[in-house]
C-alpha cells in the first residue's frame, strides 16, 4: 500500500518519550493512518527481560543479556506478561547494556528500511537520535510524570492488576532516570525533533497536532506534490 501523505515516496517516522506518554497508542493510530508497518522497540528490550527473569537470570548481567538479546525469542513479544511492571523494569536494565542495543540495532534499521519499502513508524526511546538519524519525522512525546503515572495506573487497573497509583509513579519516576541517564543512548530529544506535550492532550489531540507535523513535512519533502 502507498502511503497517503508522501505521494508514494518512503515515509519514516521515528517516534521517542518516557514510558506511559501515550506515544505508543499515537504511533499505532499514526501507522494505520498512514498505511505504514509499525515496530514497538520497547517490546524487544521488554522480550529480552522477558526471557531472563524466566530463565532465572540476572538483567543486570551484560554478557548474559547480549547472549539472549542475540537470541532473542520474537515470539515473547505477543507474551501476556510483556506488559507487566516486572517485564518493563527488566527491560530498563537490559537496555543499559551496549551489547544489547547493538543485538538489536541491525533488525530495527531493516524493519524501517530493507522490509518495509514504504516505510515504518517506530516508536521507542532512541529512534531519533541512534536507530534512525535520518528519519524523515521524528517526534518526541512527553507528558508530566503524574500524568504517564495516572495513565498507566488506570491501564494496569483495567487490566485487573492489583496496583497502587503511588507504586506506579515511583516506577515511573525510576524508569525515567535510568533512561536518561545511562551512558548508552540516552532517552533525549533528536535535535531535529518535533516536541509534543501531552500532559494536556487526549488521543485524539495529539493525534491531530502529530498529523499536522507529518503532513506539513512529507509535503515538504515531495515538493507539495502530496
Ligand atoms: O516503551 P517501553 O516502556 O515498552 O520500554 C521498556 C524499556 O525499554 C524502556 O524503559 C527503555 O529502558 C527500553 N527501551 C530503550 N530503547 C528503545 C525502547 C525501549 O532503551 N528504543
Amino acid at each position: 500500500m502507498m502511503n497517503e501523505a508522501s505521494g508514494g515516496a518512503r515515509l519514516v517516522i521515528a517516534i521517542d518519550g518516557p514510558a506511559a506518554a501515550g506515544k505508543g497508542t499515537l504511533a499505532r493510530r499514526l501507522a494505520e493512518h498512514y498505511g505504514l508497518a509499525f515496530l514497538d522497540t520497547g517490546a524487544l528490550y521488554r522480550a529480552v527481560g522477558l526471557a531472563m527473569l524466566r530463565a532465572g537470570l540476572d538483567p543486570d548481567d551484560p554478557r548474559a543479556a547480549e547472549e539472549v538479546a542475540r537470541k532473542l525469542d520474537l515470539s515473547l513479544m505477543e507474551d501476556p506478561d510483556l506488559r507487566g511492571m516486572k517485564a518493563g523494569e527488566a527491560a530498563s536494565k537490559v537496555a543499559r547494556h551496549a551489547g544489547v542495543r547493538a543485538a538489536l540495532l541491525d533488525f530495527q534499521r531493516a524493519f524501517a528500511y530493507e522490509r518495509n519499502p514504504n516505510g515504518a513508524v517506530l516508536d521507542g526511546r532512541d529512534i531519533g537520535t541512534v536507530v534512525l538519524p535520518e528519519a524523515d519525522v521524528k517526534l518526541f512525546v512527553t507528558a508530566s510524570p503524574e500524568v504517564r503515572a495516572k495513565r498507566r495506573f488506570e491501564e494496569l487497573r483495567a487490566q485487573g492488576r492489583d496496583v497502587a497509583y503511588e507504586e506506579v509513579l515511583a516506577a515511573v519516576r525510576e524508569r525515567d532516570a535510568r533512561d536518561m541517564n545511562r551512558a548508552e543512548a540516552p532517552l533525549r530529544p533528536a535535535e531535529d525533533a518535533h516536541l509534543l506535550d501531552t500532559s494536556e492532550l487526549d488521543i485524539c489531540a495529539a493525534f491531530r497536532a502529530a498529523r499536522e507535523i507529518i503532513d506539513a513535512r512529507a509535503r515538504a519533502k515531495t515538493g507539495g506534490r502530496a
